[in-house]
């Protein structure tokens, strides 16, 4: 098989957004080294190689990707993503599926403890393949997308849209689909109980009675059915995010507050040996996309309300539910963190 991408140059020289962006998505996937050469399209030269290999094959726009078989047979591909799926995409790894139920998790925890979280991920991947989400939220959850997409497993992503994101939030979700080629299920509240709850009281009832209730509805329900559908979750928490609910995090452990498909749930948390430091360290070596939020002093980011920037020197998720105690900060989604558990 040989492949010919071919790029549009702009009149200025550069190349087009959107071939940049493919081929930043073939680069992210780790497939970049599966395009034999590059042609280029120049915007103001229909003689131009590119632009006459779009002529050849009625091709108006670029980027497009010509795939030459043995026997000499062409097919064009005009949406980079098909390109991968149909030409470039492995045959799915023999996933070797644990029951988590039978799963000896302490001993699991003592192999993994210490392991590079890339490591840690790939025994979750390798156990539970597309069973095992990542839950998608912050710059930690994409640092764990990113190692996935290197590791050429299948895996799952979910976010929960609380309908009271930031709006730069919103279009980081839509990014980071785009940058990785990536599926997300996003997760929303259910209708008619937030609509009940909204008119009894209001819109910003936790500044008076506390975030439970209504990160309850908003978060804890929509994470509870999409845990529902896997074996296996994978977090982005660290250690050191919070010393009063996160210091003792193990790197696996079985999910005391939410069950999976099969009943028992997996939880890992391949970070969570990793300072603040080793995260930023990793994004900007590896050119992670990131939140534009996190440029204007917010750390730890969630819902728009409940969400402020930090001064110099404060702890990260100082800026999350302030207005309560500091062992009370957890949303829900990592309660087990702050109540003792129930069995
Ligand atoms: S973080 Fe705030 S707005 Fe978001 S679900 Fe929780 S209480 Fe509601």
């Amino acid at each position: 098989m040989h492949v010919t991408m071919v790029k549009k140059r702009l009149a200025n020289g550069e190349p087009c957004r959107k071939c940049a962006q493919a081929e930043d998505l073939l680069k992210n996937r780790r497939l970049w080294n599966r395009i034999d050469e590059v042609v280029w399209a120049d915007e103001n030269d229909p003689a131009s190689p590119g632009s006459v290999l779009g002529a050849r094959h009625g091709v108006a726009v670029a980027p497009f990707f010509i795939v030459r078989d043995e026997d000499g047979t062409e097919t064009v591909y005009e949406s980079a993503l098909k390109f991968i799926k149909d030409c470039l995409s492995e045959a799915p790894p023999t996933i070797q599926s644990r029951s988590v139920r039978d799963l000896d998790v302490e001993a699991v925890e003592a192999d993994l403890k210490g392991r590079h979280p890339s490591e840690i991920l790939r025994w979750g991947l390798e156990h539970y393949g597309a069973s095992c989400g990542i839950a998608f939220s912050g710059a930690e959850d994409v640092v764990l997308i990113h190692m996935a997409s290197a590791l050429g497993l299948p895996f799952s992503v979910f976010t929960l849209d609380t309908g009271r994101l930031h709006p730069e939030t919103y279009r980081f979700i839509e990014q980071t689909r785009k940058h990785y080629g990536v599926e997300i299920a996003v997760m929303s509240p259910d209708p008619i109980a937030l609509e009940a709850f909204v008119k009894q009281k209001g819109l910003f009832s936790f500044y008076d009675d506390g975030h439970e209730e209504c990160c309850g509805i908003r978060k804890v329900e929509p994470l509870k059915r999409a845990l529902g559908r896997l074996s296996a979750w994978v977090t982005g928490q660290r250690r050191d995010q919070s010393p009063a609910t996160r210091s003792a995090i193990p790197v696996v452990e079985r999910d005391r507050t939410f069950s999976g498909i099969a009943g028992s749930l997996l939880k890992l948390n391949p970070l969570a040996a990793w300072s603040s430091k080793d995260t930023w360290d990793f994004i900007r070596e590896e050119r992670i996309p990131f939140n534009p939020l996190h440029e204007r002093g917010f750390v730890s980011i969630g819902c728009e309300p409940c969400t402020r920037a930090i001064m110099p020197g404060e702890h990260e998720r100082a800026g999350r539910f302030w207005w309560e105690d500091t062992t009370k900060r957890e949303c829900g989604l990592h309660i087990a963190n702050v109540k003792p558990p129930s069995v």
